[in-house]
């Protein structure tokens, strides 16, 4: 198998300016001479948002790949639109004609580098457990399409091909650059065109056996009565602690008031929270998200968990 048609996405959210930055950056640099045995194409994912700075103007550009809505013509709005641009130039989502996707996202959470995975494929598992050798503080994030939405498919934009990788980096405020983020974020694309350059070229590259996969389980809400009377903040404690581990009791939220709420449930799992305070949930009353703890084999995948 040769992954060869890739894609490189910045901007799919309009106020994620890194990845926009990057992608100019690589359409000046002597990408394609560089690696010559691979199709790389470059893409802004949402020019309207990124013209004013928004994350989106109608709705989020990154969950408009569902294929229900990508072959609704009655859906109207610029994101639904501009998915359905997207795909004449990706090909159908059941008929993909790039193999790879790669879509820059920045975040508010102290989430570091996190690659994120929407599906289970040993590929996509290695190329994070390559990535992770260059750059080992770096996360893996796998995210199962019916755990996130309850459906069988994701609607992100790296669904749009048969392999993908979203990297998320932070935190980092929305609308501003970081030389600092730029150079990680680099690392990480050229870490991914390397191993899939190698493994077209025969060679398979060393990789550690096994590799930590933070697996996405649920999204923890802010309090349903978050008014402005009675709003509830992310607790100290919890803020900026992403990937550490969340026990029962833990202090999670805190009113204006000056009361402090500790995490209650009863999980068989030990939970790890990411995303925390991510300020693009907001409007969805999402405070974060929590994952359980997993070690992948990345000759064997997931299926030995
Ligand atoms: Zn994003």
């Amino acid at each position: 198998m040769k992954i060869e048609n890739i894609t490189i996405v910045g901007g799919t959210h309009g106020n994620e300016d890194t990845g926009v930055y990057l992608i100019n950056q690589l359409g000046r640099g002597n990408l394609q001479k560089k690696w010559s045995d691979l199709n790389i194409d470059l893409l802004l994912g949402n020019p309207k948002a990124y013209q004013q700075s928004v994350r989106f103007i109608d709705r989020d550009l990154n969950r408009s790949f569902a294929s229900s809505e990508l072959n609704d013509l009655s859906l109207s709005g610029y994101e639904a639109n501009r998915a359905k641009a997207i795909c004449q130039k990706l090909g159908a989502k059941d008929a993909p004609e790039r193999d790879l996707i790669i879509d820059i996202h920045t975040t508010t959470s102290n989430m570091g580098i996190t690659l994120i995975l929407a599906d289970n494929k040993d590929y996509n598992f290695q190329l994070a457990a390559y990535i992770q050798k260059y750059i080992p503080d770096c996360y893996i994030y796998y995210i199962p399409a019916d755990d996130y939405s309850g459906s069988s498919e994701h609607s992100f934009l790296i669904s749009m091909a048969p392999f993908g990788l979203a990297i998320e980096v932070g935190p980092i405020a929305n609308g501003i650059l970081r030389h600092d983020v730029n150079k990680k974020v680099e690392k990480v694309i050229n870490a991914a065109l390397e191993f899939i350059s190698k493994k077209n070229s025969g060679v398979n590259p060393v990789l550690s056996q096994s590799v930590t996969v933070f697996k996405h389980k649920k999204v923890v809400s802010f309090p349903t009565d978050n008014t402005d009377e009675t709003h509830s903040i992310i607790h100290e404690d919890l803020q900026d602690n992403d990937y550490k581990r969340l026990k029962k009791g833990d202090l999670i939220f805190h009113t204006i008031d000056g009361i402090s709420f500790p995490y209650n449930d009863d999980d068989e799992d030990d939970l790890y929270p990411v995303f925390i305070n991510e300020a693009a949930y907001y409007y969805q009353n999402i405070a974060f998200s929590l994952a359980i703890k997993i070690s992948v084999n990345t000759k064997t995948g997931l299926q030995n968990i």
